[in-house]
């Protein structure tokens, strides 16, 4: 596709209006660019920060062609855009990543297709479309393994450890869809994340890479520089690299990596998924990097120069989930009394338990200190600590 070059000034369409469509946003507005947010939900987090709201189900394709000719370029946010929809948008504006990028990525067994047949490493696998399947696909994998919904899986969401034959039928029922993916339990020694941003004329740029920690499947903290050697950061970096260009990506994209223990001082590394857009574990860069996510998305997309990546300081990011809210409205000016700590709200009004909310990040003199400080950061949100 020939370089499409959107300057400041011109109107940036995104598909999907929550909190990183609403970051993508207040980077877009601070470089001078109008910004139109397509979501169902009226009030949705980037519509609030946008210049203009679309309010429509993503499946409206009149009004996703509307909005199309209103802008100059189209990227997304969320992944679960119908493909004809884009596909629609594509045909009046550019969009970016490509739509085929998204269509891979969204289906767990499309991208984990994708990643062996190119050759990167990932879990043993199998797609199952029955419970007689899912038998056979356990017996072969062994247990304990994860049955994962085929689409609309994130987070956690569609998951199911099976750690005994026994429990097929019941993680089957569970399932809701007529086609699942196993995959064998990775004993993984830690979970890192790389955060790979491609320009239109192949350039590359990578944040430092990520070391994730999770509760209950989901996001709970990331610290930056990961604690691994040199020799892993850099084979991270390397996969990552090698899937976006596979991919031929124009955008970001955030590849999730396990590292596993094998005897050798670097272990090996297996991808575990690919998001097309900004990721959750790239929200350090907003406050620690030269350049944020949000900002080398725009530029990608606008066909401008990559920006810097380097990190300032090392960093920690602390999601804020709903259950904060559990003991009433969060003490913000508690958890802002701890040095060197920022606060991110994305503006939803319903604090839902698992809901994320917003996040904290830390900036210290090292990734330790930094992570002590946004869990005790966040510890305060929820007024149970002694302030005495
Ligand atoms: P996912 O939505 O697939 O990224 O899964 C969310 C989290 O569940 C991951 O970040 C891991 O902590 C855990 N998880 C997912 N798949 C596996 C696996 N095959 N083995 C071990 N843990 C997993």
């Amino acid at each position: 596709m020939p370089r499409v070059v959107t300057l400041p000034g011109k109107t940036i369409g995104i598909l999907g209006g929550g909190q990183l469509g609403r970051m993508f946003a207040i980077a877009a507005r601070r470089m001078g660019y109008r910004v139109h947010a397509l979501d169902p939900a009226p009030d949705c987090p980037t519509g609030q920060v946008a210049d203009v709201e679309w309010s429509a189900a993503y499946d409206d394709t009149d009004t996703a062609v509307a909005f199309a000719r209103a802008v100059d370029v189209v990227t997304f946010e969320f992944e679960n855009i119908p493909y004809e929809t884009l596909q629609r948008v594509a045909e009046i504006a550019p969009v970016f990543p490509a739509p085929l990028v998204l269509d891979t990525t969204r289906h767990r067994l499309r991208e984990k297709t994708f990643l062996s047949t190119h050759g990167f490493p990932v879990a043993p696998y199998r797609s199952v479309s029955s419970v007689e399947e899912l038998r056979a696909a356990v017996i072969a994998l062994k247990t304990p393994c994860i049955l994962k919904t085929a689409t609309f899986g994130y987070d956690g969401k569609g998951q199911t450890k099976i750690t005994h034959l026994d429990q097929c039928d019941a993680a089957w029922g569970a399932l809701g869809q007529p086609l699942g993916v196993v995959e064998g339990y990775v004993d993984f020694v830690c979970e890192l994340s790389v955060i790979v941003a491609r320009a239109q004329n192949g350039a590359i740029r990578t944040f430092d890479v990520a070391e994730n920690l999770h509760e209950h499947h989901v996001l709970d903290v990331t610290v930056v520089p990961a604690r691994v050697s040199e020799a892993t950061k850099q084979a991270a970096v390397a996969v990552s690299v090698a899937v976006a260009k596979s991919l031929d990506l124009v955008g970001v994209l955030a590849v999730e990596l396990f590292l596993v223990g094998d005897g050798t001082p670097q272990g090996h590394l297996i991808v575990n998924e690919l998001a097309p857009r900004p990721h959750n574990s790239g929200h350090f860069t907003v406050d620690a990097c030269v350049t944020s996510q949000f900002e080398q998305q725009l530029r990608a997309v606008c066909g401008l120069p990559l920006g810097d990546v380097r990190l300032l300081s090392p960093v920690a990011m602390a999601n804020i989930l709903g259950d904060c809210w559990d003991n009433g409205e969060p003490d913000f000016a508690a958890a802002l009394e701890v040095p060197g700590v920022n606060l991110h709200l994305y503006g939803k009004s319903d604090p839902r338990p698992g809901r994320k909310m917003g996040h904290l990040t830390c900036l210290a003199e090292d990734a330790e200190t930094a992570r002590l400080r946004v869990i005790e950061a966040r510890q305060r949100l929820r007024r149970t600590h002694d302030p005495s």
